[in-house]
């Protein structure tokens, strides 16, 4: 081998050797390029479940009362934070919080609506109706007109509890009743509660809020309270005035009046007996704002 050839060789080998360098530098990164958009991906991935799994947002009194729009929360299964009603009769949970109630449905919440009576003296203690309809009739209707209610609301037919406790005596059944909503509430563990306020005209209503209330502090259990007013006491407004907050419902308003309807046992001359409504027109504007207040504690 000549001396140039050999000059040659070593130039080539060497030209060889780099543009292995070369290729191997260029797989490398184009190896790592891949892997790191893999990661990426994976990143992304892990990002949207972690949003898929929370649901609702930590900030509640912000959903509530705030103008924060959560409508991609709709539909997500998982961890969904739950909100439970209590209602004495059916009609009072959409008179005092439907708005709220399709608001949050509509936000994505788990909302329980739990019914303490069926209503089912309505038509006896009332109008003095004992037949036509009669007490079991009453019941089965207003039940029936609860779940058409809360459906329009937006709440899951299972979602629905009737505890079927005699309508005018909750008094009495306070020991059974406490006990029922101990188990609702241990098994649901609500981030927040909506339930009349104890200062209400009707016993019914009182006594759901300190069964609820009862159950609250022997569970230990810190949800937020919301109180709704139906019944107001004289000077219940003065007294609780301070602790009164206002959710906007505008945009569920008419939702709410649809679901009002449904109560037909309520707000329409329902049988031949009657010649007025249970509840009078004067009494229903109250519930035809583009708000309801609450009182927390
Ligand atoms: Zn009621």
């Amino acid at each position: 081998m000549s001396k140039k050839a050999k000059k040659g060789l070593s130039k080539s080998s060497l030209s060889a050797f780099m543009m292995r360098l070369a290729r191997l530098f260029f797989f490398e990164t184009k190896l790592s390029r891949r892997n790191s958009q893999f990661l990426n991906k994976e990143r992304q991935v892990t990002f949207s479940s972690t949003e898929n799994n929370t649901t609702v947002p930590e900030d509640d009194t912000a959903t509530i009362f705030g103008q924060a729009s959560f409508h991609n929360f709709r539909g997500s299964v998982g961890t969904k934070k739950k909100i439970v009603v209590f209602a004495p009769h059916p009609d009072d949970e959409t008179l005092g919080c439907g708005g709220t109630i399709a608001k949050k449905t509509n936000e994505g919440y788990d909302v329980h609506i739990v019914y303490m009576t069926n209503g089912e003296n309505s038509h006896q203690e009332i109008l003095g109706i004992v037949l036509n309809p009669s007490p079991q009739e009453v019941s089965r209707i207003r039940q029936a007109e609860a779940e058409r209610a809360a459906k329009l609301l937006g709440v899951n037919h299972g979602n629905l509890i009737f505890l079927n406790f005699e309508d005018g005596t909750l008094e009495k059944a306070t020991e059974p009743a406490r006990e029922r909503v101990l188990n609702i509430l241990e098994k649901l563990q609500p981030i927040e509660i909506y339930y009349p306020g104890e200062t209400e005209l009707h016993g019914d209503h009182r006594f759901t809020s300190i069964i609820v209330k009862d159950s609250i502090n022997m569970l230990r259990i810190k949800p937020k309270l919301y109180k709704y007013i139906i019944w107001p006491s004289k000077g219940q407004n003065k007294k609780e005035l301070k602790n009164e907050v206002v959710s906007d419902i505008l945009k569920f308003a008419h939702t709410k009046q649809f679901a009002i309807q449904e109560y037909k046992s309520q707000t329409t001359i329902f049988s031949r007996t009657q010649r007025r409504p249970i509840l009078s027109n004067r009494f229903l504007k109250k519930f035809q704002r583009n708000s309801e207040k609450f009182i927390v504690e």
